[in-house]
């Protein structure tokens, strides 16, 4: 009998040692902001039923917080916001690496590029899914106060490995809403006819996208590594045209976004 209750007394007790401690609230501070600081959007490149299994139940280990539905557009909730989703891999942005500890993630169900090789093309985002988009973005952001130059597609954070959201991503309906950075048409169209007269070298155009937040390679060649900077830039900006050439267009909207 008395040792039983000896061992009910030190159950207790040690019940009591690895409770959690008892908090006072009562005073907050002013000096916080949210753990999230960007938002990266993505597409799946494949459809619903295989990208909800990749991003739950898949052995691939990826994730994201957020899985938007194109038929019926229909926004699921996969990984709650204070915890970390694993979307977005070796990553990089504003000299911030590692982008999935400070982030929230969204794919959308897309195909990406299809088709037999030289006839590929990129599937369009429907109407009705991009208002569930929309809604979801500005949700967010919100929220979250992500600042504009932290709204990013997983091709400008992974340029190297990654080219979603791809061209047919209407990054310019964020911007029309204040919601991304986005070069003013007027000032480029002012900036134009000089760099049309003398372009810049690739130490520019590289010193200028880093600038903007990419990592790049700064070693003034045009390498495979920077094209493909280039060419997530004017996939972004400029979706009728993305060789990863450096041009003038792409030399005045890099000005007008990095500029004085
Ligand atoms: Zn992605």
């Amino acid at each position: 009998m008395k040792r039983s209750l000896f061992a009910v007394a030190a159950l207790v007790l040690a019940g009591c040692a690895a409770g959690p401690p008892r908090l006072d609230t009562t005073y907050t501070s002013a000096n916080q902001d949210s753990r999230a600081q960007y938002l990266v959007i993505h597409f799946t490149s494949e459809g619903f039923e295989s990208s909800l299994e990749t991003l739950t139940r898949g052995d691939g280990k990826v994730s994201s917080h957020y899985l938007v539905r194109d038929n019926p557009p229909t926004v699921y909730q996969l990984v709650d916001e204070n915890r970390r989703a694993w979307h977005a891999g070796a990553s990089s942005w504003l000299g911030q690496t590692q982008l999935n500890a400070a982030s929230i993630g969204i794919e959308i169900v897309n195909l990406g590029l299809k088709g037999p090789p030289g006839a590929q093309t990129w599937a369009e985002y429907p109407e009705a899914q991009m208002e569930v988009v929309m809604a979801l973005v500005r949700d967010i952001i919100k929220r979250h106060q992500i600042r504009p130059d932290r709204v990013v597609g997983h091709s400008d954070i992974a340029p190297q490995r990654k080219v979603d959201p791809g061209p047919r991503f209407p990054w310019k309906r964020l911007a029309d809403e204040g919601l991304i950075v986005w070069p003013d048409a007027a000032d480029v169209a002012r900036r134009l006819p000089a760099f049309e007269v003398a372009m810049p070298d690739i130490v520019w155009f590289q010193d200028r996208l880093q600038k903007h937040g990419f990592s790049v390679p700064q070693n003034g060649a045009l390498d495979e590594a920077t094209v493909r900077v280039l060419a997530a830039f004017q996939m972004k900006y400029r979706p009728s045209r993305y060789d990863g050439m450096p041009d003038a267009e792409t030399a005045a909207m890099l000005d007008v976004l990095t500029g004085p």
